[in-house]
């Protein structure tokens, strides 16, 4: 968990960089959406399990964290329209 939560915030910074230099393409600002945002559903998940049932209940933290967690995939663009993005932007010929 704390290794994707390092890689997701890795993906941002390079792409925050990117853009600082001018350099930023959209398939870098999907990676960095589609990797952050579908990790955020794993880790979260992953903790609910961890805490097995009382993982769910609503006293704790961890399931309002995972219910939240949950529309990062849909807002700002989906998942999937990330992916159209990131491919669209691969194959797209290269302006040099
Ligand atoms: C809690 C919440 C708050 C929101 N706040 C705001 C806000 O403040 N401002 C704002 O403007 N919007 C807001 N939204 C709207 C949000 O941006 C949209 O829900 C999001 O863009 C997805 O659009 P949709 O719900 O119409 O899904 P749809 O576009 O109907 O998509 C449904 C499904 O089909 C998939 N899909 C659609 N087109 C394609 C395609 N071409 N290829 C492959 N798959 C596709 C989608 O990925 C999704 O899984 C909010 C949404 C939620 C849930």
């Amino acid at each position: 968990m704390a290794t994707e939560l390092r890689a997701a915030e890795l993906t941002v910074l390079h792409a925050a960089c990117l853009l600082d230099q001018g350099r930023c393409t959209r398939a870098d600002t999907s990676m960095a959406k589609l990797f952050a945002t579908e990790m955020v559903g794993r880790v979260t998940d992953q903790a609910v399990q961890n805490f097995g049932g009382m993982g769910l209940m609503e006293d704790m933290p961890i399931e309002r964290l995972w219910r939240d967690a949950r529309v990062e995939r849909i807002w700002e663009g989906t998942s999937e329209i990330q992916r159209d993005i990131i491919g669209r932007d691969l194959v797209r010929p290269r302006e040099h």
